[in-house]
């Protein structure tokens, strides 16, 4: 008996790997600092939990409408008008089991066999697995570092051909942190326009964004980029809800159909509780993100201080998301105990096994040679971790 070509050619996320390995560690007494975690150390707010634990009390614990339910569908429509500038009708709503969920749904949705997804990376490694996953074809424009690894229409127009799709578009980026200005958006919203591609903008670290700069959504240009715009986002990250497994969508109705019809043979509804919890998160007071915000800014301060002193480490600033992404460039050909350093791979390897410092190598994300380190930890453990980290680089001869 034989497996499918598609799984036997998927690969397991390497973020949960490394996430739950240093988990797994320190449940076993190991003193491991996790800089893997694209998740946040804060727990989800009490009023956030109330509304779930009230959700359960109340028996609202049935199946709902399978894109969700009416009422979260408008709180979202809210928070797309309030915050975006966009107007959104519950119809173009579809709430999933968590935003990678959502973006599975969509390439399922939108593309055909031999379709060409344009991925900018340094990417989320599950773009383009997703895009496999659909029997698409990922190809991936890399941005360089000189330019804060940021792709322009002119860079993105190379990689065009009659088969191109989509793009996708993550600001705040994961892995860089970096965050795309009003004109660059513009300038990508212009192309896919003139091409007439679909945008897929995942703006899951919207509200994780410093130094002042406003999270801008691709779709609010104008009319035209609005239909062809699908807007990705979630509570995992805003609201240290990861566990709760919530995230949701917005496009044009025929696609937001289109993807209802298919979840409703996938997974049914997401999670009746969650739903609950996520109009508490959407509705209730935004004071707790503002607070684990400013705490995010200080860690990357923090980060940045500290990284700027390990001179073969080479770091862009981040200005969103938790992570900062590092070119280790200089390390590769070092030696440790009779090891080569020959990519990020083992670079995370021998740290993890030596240090038990645990990062994520950036092979995945389309950068062999660059590291991804989370700041979704306390700044007790960026400290700890930074000084192992550095006295390793000390030693690679
Ligand atoms: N997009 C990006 C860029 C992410 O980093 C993540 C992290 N998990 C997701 C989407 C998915 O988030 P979730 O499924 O937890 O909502
Ligand atoms: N998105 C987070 C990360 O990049 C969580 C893990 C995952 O879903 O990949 O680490």
């Amino acid at each position: 008996m034989e497996l499918s070509k598609k799984a036997k050619n998927i690969k397991p996320s390497s973020t949960l790997a490394v996430t739950a390995k240093a988990k797994k560690m320190k449940a076993e007494g190991i003193d491991v600092v996790g800089f893997g975690a694209g998740e946040p150390d804060f727990d989800t707010p009490e009023h956030i939990k109330e509304a779930a634990i009230q959700a359960i009390s109340d028996g609202f614990t049935k199946y709902t409408p399978a894109s969700g339910t009416d009422e979260l569908k408008k709180a979202i429509c809210e928070k797309f008008k309030k915050e975006n500038g966009l107007d959104y009708a519950p119809n173009q709503i579809v709430i999933s089991n968590g935003a990678k969920h959502s973006l599975t749904n969509v390439f399922m949705a939108i593309l055909n066999a031999g379709d060409e997804v344009i991925i900018p990376g340094p990417y989320w490694l599950s773009y383009p697995e997703m895009v496999r996953l659909a029997d698409g074809v990922p190809v991936i424009v890399h941005g360089r570092k000189e330019k804060d690894y940021k792709v322009t229409a002119e860079d993105l127009e190379k990689y065009l051909s009659n088969k191109t799709k989509a793009i996708v578009i993550n600001s705040p980026n994961n892995p860089t942190g970096v965050v795309y200005s009003k004109d660059e958006l513009k300038e990508i919203a212009d192309f896919a326009v003139k091409h007439d591609l679909y945008v897929i903008s995942d703006e899951i670290y919207e509200k994780l964004i410093y130094d002042g700069l406003e999270h801008v959504s691709i779709a609010s240009f104008n009319e035209e980029i609005y239909k062809r715009t699908i807007v990705i986002n979630g509570v995992s990250k805003s609201y240290a809800m990861t566990g709760w497994r919530i995230g949701y969508l917005a496009a044009v109705p025929e696609v937001a159909k289109a993807i209802s019809n298919l979840q409703s043979h996938a997974t049914s509804n997401p999670n009746s509780i969650a739903q609950k919890a996520t109009v508490a998160a959407l509705t209730g007071p935004q004071d707790c993100v503002e607070k684990m915000r400013i705490e995010f800014e200080k860690r990357r301060n923090y980060m940045l201080e500290r990284l700027s002193k390990i001179s073969s480490f080479s770091v862009v600033k981040p200005q969103g998301a938790f992570y900062v992404f590092i070119d280790i460039s200089q390390l590769v050909g070092k030696q440790f105990a009779g090891k080569s350093i020959e990519n990020a791979d083992v670079f995370s390897d021998i740290l993890l096994e030596s240090e038990k410092v645990a990062v994520v190598s950036c092979t995945d994300f389309g950068y062999p040679s660059c590291i991804r380190l989370s700041y979704a930890i306390s700044l007790e453990n960026i400290q700890k971790g930074l000084d192992r980290i550095e006295n390793f680089v000390n030693q690679l001869g």
